[in-house]
């Protein structure tokens, strides 16, 4: 249920972030959009700017002015003056409406001289001229009646510019202005520059923007160099409505400054959730097994109990019957008396045995044991330890072997705990030998570390379960631990002596072939004493206790 909800806020996380990226993305693309539509629009200010007095003219005034067609009539002058000044345009023409431009001689026009500030009449005129005049004309004749503007501007391509100067209560045409486009301006010192200042150079703007003439597939101006202009490479193109008919602004767009920290930032944040989300398994996956070992101890504390109450109920009742045959005065055998007390004897001693056991591990649990700590020769300890149940051991058929290095350093160590490692392991390698009894323990040192292994050629311990021995009540399920007694509660113990007393406890076994228990005490570089030195020491109270 938790997994399943991780999960699904999992994907909503990231189904949100990726929406949260996408809408960003496509922000930042629209916000580039508009700005190709603002660049042509002001494109298009550009040229009516110079313009903007048009609407104030009179026409029915400057029809009578046209009469004297070499002076500038006044009602022009101020668009005449202010346009020759702007680069933008090269040369200003104006017609009368009945002048046949088109004619094979070409009629005369009027051409601006800036210089003496009038017109001067012209047959030597450019060809854009008389196109620009007949392409006005033409849209004019389909415009024809209810036009109600004073002016027309059309034009030819980037070529030329033609106002057509209309009397709106006559619908009568009263001129024609027309101004050849500097071309060459217009890109170098206009658009180019302009591009540049509104879209950035480089290749970390997000965008390039071409200026295409399509008619003859030439790139005019583009804000980066480096990329060569392809058709496959455009994702956009805005047009120039109305004006320069055959360029247009073609824009490939690419990850930008923002784009690209909206996807740092996605990577970022699912960088983060996954790690929430392993970190959240994680936990899950601890819980569980955490639950899991809790119910393994509680079932192994539960077997114990049972164990327990009946390891103790077997010698109680054997104490119990022997007990009632003999208070009861009928047996009066001798023999037979003696083999009750011994039963008693026998059986009380095994309670005892166990009720030390079950107070060891209480008392560890409680974690208030004292322990009374002194230098040892570990290695004499040992062999003394063996050599007591050399007999016992070698009546069960035990080979025993035991090995020493010489000039081992003393440990210090709590010889009641001492004892009671070493017994338990013994003990151990005793149970679980049923077939090849060999008993081996070999004392050594190694980096100012005293070693001791014990050494069985037994039914050894398989890999799975070798990490969980020295955990309370827990026994291998084989038929031999059936068969033995024991509550899975030596191991533990001998792990707690052992800590207690700064060393550490190693195990390592092979199934069928037996194991070895290694013993890991720090030596702390003391060699072994002599009897004299290890005498003083001992007198000076050399024993020490710890309450742990
Ligand atoms: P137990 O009272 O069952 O012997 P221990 O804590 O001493 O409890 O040991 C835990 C388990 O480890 C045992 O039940 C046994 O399965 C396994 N074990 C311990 N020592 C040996 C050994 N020398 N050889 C094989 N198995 C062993």
């Amino acid at each position: 249920m938790g997994l399943t909800t991780v999960i699904g806020l999992t994907g909503m996380n990231v189904y949100s972030l990726y929406a949260l990226h996408d809408n960003t993305v496509k922000n930042s693309i629209e916000k580039q959009k508009r700005q190709l539509l603002e660049f042509s629009n002001q494109v298009r200010s550009r040229f009516r700017y110079p313009l903007s007095d048009l609407r104030k003219i009179d026409m029915t005034n400057l029809q009578k002015q046209l009469d004297i067609p070499d002076h500038i009539p006044e009602e022009l002058a101020e668009i005449i003056r202010k346009t020759s000044e702007d680069s933008l345009f090269s040369q200003i023409y104006l017609t009368p409406p009945d002048c046949r431009v088109c004619d094979r001689y070409g009629a005369p026009v009027w051409v601006y001289n800036k210089y003496i500030d009038r017109f001067e009449e012209t047959k030597n005129y450019s060809p854009l001229v008389s196109d620009g005049l007949a392409i006005a004309r033409t849209r004019m004749g389909t415009l024809a009646n209810g036009y109600r503007w004073n002016a027309r501007i059309i034009f030819d391509a980037h070529n030329s510019m033609t106002i057509t100067l209309i009397n709106s209560n006559s619908q009568e045409v009263v001129a024609y202005l027309n101004f050849l486009i500097n071309s060459d301006y217009l890109v170098d010192n206009y658009m180019s520059p302009k591009l540049i200042k509104t879209f950035g150079s480089g290749s970390d703007t997000g965008i390039v923007v071409w200026l295409h003439n399509w008619t003859i597939n030439d790139v005019l101006a583009s804000t980066d160099e480096s990329v060569a202009y392809s058709y496959q490479k455009v994702d956009f193109i805005q047009n120039f409505p109305d004006l320069l008919n055959d360029w247009n602004l073609k824009a490939a767009f690419s990850a930008n400054p923002a784009i690209a920290a909206s996807r740092a930032s996605l990577t970022r944040n699912l960088f983060v959730l996954g790690g929430a989300v392993v970190l959240l398994i994680g936990a899950f996956i601890f819980m569980f097994l955490t639950a899991q070992r809790e119910r393994s101890l509680a079932q192994r504390q539960a077997l114990f109990l049972a164990n327990v109450t009946h390891e103790l109920k077997t010698p109680l009742s054997v104490i119990l019957a022997a007990g009632e045959n003999l208070s009861d005065g009928r047996v009066r055998d001798r023999n037979r008396i003696k083999s009750y007390g011994s039963h008693i004897y026998k059986e009380s001693e095994r309670l005892r045995s166990m009720i030390d056991r079950l107070l060891d591990v209480a008392r560890f649990d409680t974690e208030t044991v004292r322990i009374h700590q002194k230098w040892i020769d570990a290695a004499d300890f040992t062999r003394n330890l063996l050599d007591n149940k050399r007999n016992f051991l070698e009546s069960m058929g035990f080979t025993v072997h035991f090995d020493m290095e010489a000039e081992l350093p003393e440990i210090r160590i709590d010889t009641d705990d001492m004892t009671s490692i070493l017994e338990n392991l013994i003990e151990n390698a005793i149970n679980y030998s049923p077939d090849e009894k060999h008993l081996a323990i070999r004392t050594y040192q190694n980096n100012q570390k005293l070693y001791i292994e014990i050494k069985d050629h037994g039914i050894g311990i398989p890999r799975n379960s070798q990490k969980y021995i020295f955990d309370k009540f827990y026994r291998v399920e084989n038929a031999l631990t059936a068969q033995t007694r024991g509550h899975g509660l030596g191991l533990s113990i001998v792990k707690d002596l052992v800590s207690r007393n700064g060393g550490e406890i190693l195990v390592d076994s092979t199934p069928g072939k037996g194991s070895v228990f290694i013993l890991v005490f720090p030596a702390h570089g003391q060699q072994k004493k002599s009897v004299t030195e290890h005498h003083e020491e001992t007198n000076k109270s050399k024993e020490t206790e710890h309450v742990l």
